[in-house]
């Protein structure tokens, strides 16, 4: 599930922790792939990315296996990361000269021989670069997270129109499988309003769960951990368990 919004800020790396977080806490195996220069998913996993750590960089352009770089999260077994480096950013230019710049992820993943694995979430860099596409080509699915703010709609019709181009020349496979509203805040009419937007353009894609605005969440990362152990019981951590849930079941019925 390729985790995608060319815009910044709007809870796609959140998602990504949290929703893999509440999933390998139901007994799945789940990697999360930070394709992020900012590393901010690896942060969040308490998984080195600082100085020369062998990254997803190496991964993309030097061809590293994907398994030399994979660790499984600390204290949380069946979760797995592959860090992102700041080395990232010269990757979005070092691949426009590879053979198969777009393929390099998805090849990747293919190979990849470390563990057997029920989920792989790919966080995207806020931009419609190469890594990005890298991402759309490798997944199946799309998740767009939808911030519930003013201009939550504004350049998602050009996200989409890359979704397309992507599934017409690249993936055929490569479908935007699912929306979550995040950022909720229940005390304004906008959030509400913009929620109903969503819903009316999006219908079922939208996941019913909707992430509230919670301090908790935006605390967690800064103690290396998702907000599903920093305050299981808090209203953000609850949400994404439900989102993950919805998830699954929908996973299933596909099956
Ligand atoms: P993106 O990856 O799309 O750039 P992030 O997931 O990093 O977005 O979220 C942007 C900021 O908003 C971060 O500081 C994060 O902690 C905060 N944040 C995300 N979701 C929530 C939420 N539900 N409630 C409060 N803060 C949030
Ligand atoms: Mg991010």
């Amino acid at each position: 599930m390729t985790i995608a919004n060319q815009k910044g800020g709007v809870g796609k790396t959140t998602s990504a922790v949290n929703l893999a977080a509440a999933l390998s806490m139901h007994g799945q195996r789940v990697l999360v792939v930070d394709l992020d220069p900012q590393g901010n998913a690896s942060t969040a996993l308490a998984t080195e990315h600082r100085g020369d750590v062998p990254s997803v960089y190496q991964v993309l352009v030097d061809d590293l296996p994907l398994a030399d770089i994979v660790k499984e999260v600390p204290d949380m077994p069946g979760l797995y990361c592959a860090p992102a480096t700041i080395a990232l950013a010269g990757a979005e230019i070092e691949l426009v000269s590879l053979v198969a710049r777009e393929a390099r992820l998805s090849r990747a993943l293919k190979a990849f021989d470390g563990v057997e694995l029920d989920y792989i979430f790919v966080d995207c860099p806020p931009s419609l670069g190469l890594l990005t596409v890298n991402a759309l080509c490798a997944g199946e699915e799309v998740l767009i997270p939808i911030q519930c703010e003013y201009y939550a709609l504004e350049g998602l019709t050009m996200l989409l129109e890359n979704v397309e181009l992507v599934k017409a020349h690249l993936n055929p496979k490569l479908a935007v499988s699912t929306i979550l509203l995040t950022m909720y805040d229940g005390r304004t009419r906008l959030a509400s309003q913009v929620a109903e937007e969503v819903r009316t353009h999006f219908g079922s894609t939208v996941l019913d769960s909707v992430i509230p605005r919670s301090v908790r969440v935006s605390e967690a990362p800064s103690y290396e951990q998702s907000v599903i152990t920093y305050d299981p019981g808090s209203s953000g951590a609850m949400a994404y368990i439900e989102a993950a849930r919805e998830i699954a079941y929908r996973g299933a019925a596909v099956a």
